[in-house]
């Protein structure tokens, strides 16, 4: 990306309210910044057009200069319409069988996609987990599915030649009805472009296996046309969600952006690579940063907003690796969540732990859970934030009335924290080289 851009930002160095010329400036770079990231024009237009609204007359905070408000104003919006802070989860509240259903054209991605959320799904969420390929348009396709599921430890749907795509659906619905399958995962067929027979199928499909998700496998690498891709799709079948393979390539992700905006639905997953592991949530933060340049304004906001952060998670994770990690300590820590600096990202520092953010789940992540965890921290005096143990029946009943929650929850929470503390005691024990063995065990 263009210095220019940085140059614009550093330039603005006036104190005060940011003028209409400053922004006007900034904005024709940031336009820039977004086409050049593959952002559909109209989508640029309107972000710009909205951005200029929010930026103009802002008043200037004196910790920070008029270049890094101008690119947090950036940043902040283009995470907001990306989808928001945090991943977007999969909907797999509906009665099991729970069927995702995998559309998209040829090559984009699903049959490896399907394999990667088995994947995902058996081991991460202990779900009981069928991958069934519908795809009888090439003959090695349901082969390819078999193999790859095997590859990843997850049942597959026995194939048996001759049989429709309907016929199919409807045997791996009853097989995972009479084997008490949670998830069943419908790997469809594509086509090289988007025709109407295709998204005929895919309707009757649905129609049998009423699908909680459908998600839309798109070719990151393949830009303005997996927009229309998304469209297309969204209008005849309905999408739930996006998965954007082959983010891994050089893709600059402005494909999300316009996604997101034309049809709606939100991008769930990113694909980082071939192999079954190389699925992400997707974050729009991390977006963000991809579409803006990083190192650009991305530098910009991390030194407006995440420097304090950053110091703070620092802190906390060397009382973690103490041992000394008290309820103040995690309160500070979720109210990080969405930014640098959450929990999860604690344990990201610590060498090899992957894995053990796996076992943790998305717990640290839900923050709606979290919210409410504040809410029971901040009820609590400073004796309890810094020795849990003291907290007893009449203080959680004080705590629950307080903080306009239960007991029970209460009690979750300091389990969680519990599990935590534990965690870390026993990672610090170890030492280095005995978590990494464990990690890797
Ligand atoms: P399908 O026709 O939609 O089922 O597509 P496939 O799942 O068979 O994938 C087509 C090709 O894309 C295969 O060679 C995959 O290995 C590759 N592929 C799929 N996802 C990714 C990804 O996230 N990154 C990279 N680099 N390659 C991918
Ligand atoms: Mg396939």
């Amino acid at each position: 990306l263009s210095s220019k851009l940085s140059g614009v930002f550093s330039g603005l160095s006036r104190r005060g309210r940011l003028s209409e010329g400053d922004v006007a400036e900034a904005m024709r770079e940031v336009r820039m910044a977004m086409l050049e990231a593959d952002v559909a024009l109209p989508v640029v237009r309107d972000f710009v057009d909205k951005v200029r609204e929010r930026a103009v007359g802002q008043e200037i905070l004196e910790s920070i200069s008029p270049g890094q408000a101008v690119a947090k104003i950036v940043n902040d919006a283009l995470i907001e319409a990306l989808g928001g802070a945090g991943a977007a989860t999969l909907n797999l509240s509906a009665a099991p069988p729970v069927a995702i259903l995998m559309v998209g054209l040829q090559g984009s991605g699903k049959t490896t996609t399907t394999g990667k959320l088995g994947l995902r799904l058996s081991s991460r969420e202990r779900k009981r987990v069928l991958l069934a390929s519908l795809d009888v348009q090439r003959p090695a396709a349901q082969l390819q599915l078999q193999q790859l599921a095997e590859r990843v430890g997850v049942t597959s749907l026995p194939i048996l030649p001759g049989q429709s795509p309907q016929e199919i659906t409807r045997r791996a619905m009853k097989t995972a009805r009479q084997e008490g399958y949670d998830i069943v995962v419908l790997d469809t067929a594509g086509r090289l472009s988007i025709d109407e027979a295709l998204m005929q199928e895919v309707r009757e499909i649905r129609e049998i296996a009423g699908p909680a998700e459908t998600l839309l496998v798109v070719d990151a690498m393949t830009g303005q046309d997996a927009v229309n891709t998304a469209q297309h799709f969204n209008e005849a079948v309905g999408v739930t969600g996006v998965v954007m393979s082959r983010m891994d390539g050089d893709a600059r992700g402005g494909a999300a952006l316009s996604m997101k905006a034309m049809t709606g639905a939100p991008i769930k997953f990113v694909g980082m690579g071939e192999k079954p592991e190389a699925l992400e949530e997707f974050y729009p933060e991390r977006v963000a940063g991809r579409i803006l340049g990083l190192g650009d304004i991305a530098g910009l906001v991390e030194k407006a907003s995440e420097t304090l952060d950053q110091e703070e998670s620092e802190r906390v994770a060397k009382k973690m690796l103490a041992g000394k990690f008290d309820l103040d300590d995690y309160a500070s820590q979720i109210r990080q969540i969405g930014k640098l600096g959450s929990v999860s990202n604690i344990l990201g520092m610590l060498p090899g732990a992957g894995k053990l953010k796996e076992k943790l789940g998305d717990r640290d992540l839900d923050t709606a859970i979290f919210k409410r965890h504040q809410a029971i921290i901040s009820s609590m005096t400073k004796a309890e934030r810094k020795t849990p143990a003291i907290i007893k029946a009449s203080r959680k009943k004080r705590i629950a009335a307080g903080s306009g929650t239960t007991v029970q929850e209460i009690n979750k929470m300091l389990k969680q924290f519990d599990d935590m503390s534990t965690m870390m005691k026993r990672l610090n024990k170890m030492g280095l080289a005995g978590m990494k063995q464990m990690l890797s065990g």
